[in-house]
């Protein structure tokens, strides 16, 4: 039985002040489902801040990126080892980082591997782009972006991760994925790729989440599919209410 895990990706939003009153209203939301691994994914700035609130609730603090090098002349860059301690998680290979800051397959790996290093779990994303849809390449896609991502992991490592299969066209637009559509590229294609390089067994016991326009209204739907154990959230994990919501339905899985 896999744990349902739920993430709030904040993106660029909130100051520290703001993150703070966020956390305190999100916390009231979701602390109450415990079978659920929930996760608050602040900007790094907040993220001390934001860190005896969520630990003191049960719940756990990811950052969305990182290098993947210990420390050096990176500048501007925040390294695993000054995450570790601090967070729990953090996202890797976001299709925001993968578009706009030079995020390759390569880099997905190389932070993926550190992230386990250093006691972090890695969220990593994959997704094809709409043109890729449209192409009827999402399979080629996401198996390359796995099979890139966990290059040179063991099984054990890639046991300690988790999947947001992320379809970029539906990440923001209000277009969500179907959720037979979703379950069916997680399914078929992610935990193919995983059952590939490792086993049936560890593809089966690794948890893949859905992320791309999950909202209160639709989150039900997706949860409900077998191979969807939980979700990425972006705009709607803004909304307290809402976000409880979807942390609501992913607990009807558990
Ligand atoms: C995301 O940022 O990972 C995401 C899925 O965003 P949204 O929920 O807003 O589509």
């Amino acid at each position: 039985m896999r744990r349902p895990v739920v993430a709030a990706n904040w993106k660029m939003n909130k100051t520290v002040p703001e993150a703070l009153d966020l956390t305190r209203d999100l916390l009231a939301q979701i602390q109450a489902y415990t079978a659920v691994e929930r996760v608050i994914c602040p900007a790094f700035v907040a993220l001390t801040t934001v860190a005896p609130l969520a630990a003191a609730a049960g719940v756990g603090l990811g950052a969305q990126n990182m290098h993947w090098e210990k420390s050096g002349a990176y500048t501007g860059e925040v390294s695993p080892l000054m995450l570790a301690g601090l967070c729990q998680y953090v996202i890797v290979g976001h299709s925001e980082r993968r578009q706009y800051f030079g995020e390759t397959d390569e880099t997905v790996n190389k932070k993926a591997r550190a992230a386990l290093l250093n006691g972090l779990t890695p969220i990593i994303c994959v997704g094809e782009v709409l043109a890729e849809n449209e192409a009827g390449r999402t399979a080629e896609v996401v198996i390359r972006q796995t099979r890139a991502a966990y290059a040179g992991l063991s099984a054990e490592e890639a046991l300690k991760t988790i999947v947001a299969y992320e379809p970029v066209w539906a990440i923001g637009t209000g277009k969500a994925a179907t959720p037979a559509g979703a379950n069916a590229v997680i399914g078929l294609h992610i935990r193919g790729a995983l059952s590939d390089l490792y086993s049936s067994t560890v593809a089966d016991a690794l948890r893949v989440q859905y992320g791309g326009s999950v909202t209160a209204a639709n989150a039900a739907d997706l949860m409900a599919q077998p191979d969807i154990d939980g979700a990425l959230v972006g705009g709607a994990s803004l909304k307290p209410a809402e976000f409880g919501a979807i942390v609501r339905a992913a607990s009807a899985r558990a």
